[in-house]
């Protein structure tokens, strides 16, 4: 009998899954039987654009985070895949920052091509997983049938992702707010805020971009509260920095400083949660978002249960040819190839990477400590080697660009490190961009 595998998620991560077995299986190599649950009803996982916030039609959380106009917020030159560029998905070179439905295009292309689409079960959430005599128990929801079963696997790779179940604080004064407060997870199109003076509460990637969305497409003005430290771009004119959010009192919102300022709506741009409701406690990952996660050898082993693999459960400065240097080395331990070690050295390699990367100092160590881990595993297997140093440097220039012009960095360009060559200039600068579908991005 084959040894069957069960992969949680069909998003990129999940992909480069079922994208790896296949290119072993096209080398010639048995691979086992995969079955890819996904809840929605098609693949790209965030990528994957929905108008839906709340529960989608199945009375199911919906996963999506991400928002109209949304563009890649680094350059595409970091993520390209290794096995598949740019060029040759879409016949040319394309600009640095393509917007989310032309990375969608790209993700989708590579699966395409290598005829995984099969492998999947759509609309299929995934309910429980647990782990006794050697055996995964893994019950799904089959949502339009409305349909519980469950099917017994050798081994669980878990790629549902970890920017889907939101982080939301409480401020004193909210529920009498007279506008609306959301989350960044909710939030879908910047016109809804269009001549509204918003407060944005955080300074993650989701607050800079949102915040940019909204001025973008005509907000009045965004103020951003930061808890510790401001994120000191130079910021367009109607856009302010201000301390902590203390309360909300009618439309006022008042601050650490003693300050305070009218707003129209509130987002919270307040992170997201590691959210495996569906793992056995035995199972379950319990990490904060970071670079060295909690309890995984290697980035991707459940230490606890070497059977039990997670992808993609960092913090992300690369992402999907970093999902691919996982996914690789994840297929080979399965497939025998490379071995997994004891328990305690499995331990030794985790405590080792949290040290490392609590000696880093600065976002540029960061960058790095990420380039070397996906060096470290390409080396172990045949996912193509890249210029991983070059990808590296593509994400220095790009904190520099950041700093020289937060509503222009989008306009520059970098040189692939797939094929050497160097992005063009984009027919319209980002700020004036308004209309960022695949059709009107791609025309030369
Ligand atoms: C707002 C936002 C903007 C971003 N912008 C960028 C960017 O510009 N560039 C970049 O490289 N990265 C960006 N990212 C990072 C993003 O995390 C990755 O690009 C990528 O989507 C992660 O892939 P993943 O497969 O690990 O997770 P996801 O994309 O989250 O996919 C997980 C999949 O698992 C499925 N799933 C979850 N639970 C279950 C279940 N119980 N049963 C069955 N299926 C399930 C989901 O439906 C989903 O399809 C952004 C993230 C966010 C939130």
């Amino acid at each position: 009998m084959p040894k069957r595998i069960a992969i949680i998620g069909a998003g990129p991560s999940g992909l480069a899954q079922l994208r790896a077995f296949q290119s072993a299986k096209q080398n010639g190599e048995d691979i086992p039987e995969i079955v890819c649950f996904e809840k929605q009803s098609n693949w790209g996982g965030l990528w994957n654009y929905t108008w839906r916030t709340g529960v989608d039609q199945y009375g199911e959380p919906v996963h999506g985070s991400m928002y109209r106009y949304l563009w890649s917020n680094g350059p595409k030159e970091g993520l390209e895949f290794a096995d598949y560029s740019f060029e040759e998905h879409f016949g040319k070179q394309i600009a640095s920052y393509p917007p989310r439905a032309v990375l969608f295009d790209y993700i989708q292309g590579r699966v395409e091509k290598a005829g995984v689409r099969d492998w999947i079960r759509f609309e299929t959430a995934v309910r429980r997983v647990e782990f006794d005599n050697g055996t995964f128990h893994v019950t799904v929801k089959d949502l339009p049938n409305d349909r519980e079963y469950t099917e017994d696997f050798d081994h669980v790779i878990c790629a549902s992702g970890h920017f889907s179940t939101p982080n939301v604080p409480e401020f004193p004064g909210f529920e009498s707010f007279k506008g609306r407060v959301l989350h960044a997870h909710d939030f879908r199109d910047a016109l809804e805020f269009k001549d509204q003076d918003i407060l944005i509460v955080g300074t993650s990637y989701s607050a800079e971009d949102i915040g940019s969305q909204c001025w973008k497409y005509g907000a009045k003005s965004i103020t951003v509260s930061h808890r510790t430290a401001a994120m000191g771009y130079d910021w367009p004119d109607n856009w302010a920095e201000v301390p902590l959010l203390t309360h909300v009192d009618g439309n006022t919102a008042h601050f650490k400083d003693g300050t305070s300022r009218k707003v129209d709506a509130i987002i919270l741009c307040t992170g997201y949660q590691h959210h495996f409701p569906f793992m056995a406690e035995d199972l379950r990952l319990k990490t904060a978002n970071r670079l060295a996660t909690a309890d995984l050898y290697k980035g991707v082993v459940w230490v606890k249960n070497p059977a039990l693999f997670y992808l993609g459960m960092q913090d992300q400065w690369f992402t999907f040819n970093m999902f691919d240097a996982q996914a690789w080395w994840v297929r080979d331990a399965i497939l025998g190839k490379v071995a997994i070690p004891s328990r305690a050295e499995m331990e030794a390699d985790v405590a080792d990477r949290v040290a490392r990367e609590d000696a880093g100092e600065d976002d540029y160590d960061a960058i790095w400590y990420q380039g070397d881990y996906i060096k470290e595993l390409i080396a172990e297997t045949d996912y193509p080697t890249f210029d991983v140093e070059g990808a590296c440097q593509a994400f220095k220039q790009w904190k520099g660009h950041k700093k020289a012009g937060i509503m222009t960095f989008r306009d520059n360009c970098y040189k692939s490190v797939m094929t050497g060559s160097m992005a063009p200039i984009h027919h319209t600068p980002w700020a004036e961009a308004l209309d960022d579908s695949l059709e009107v991005y791609l025309r030369n």
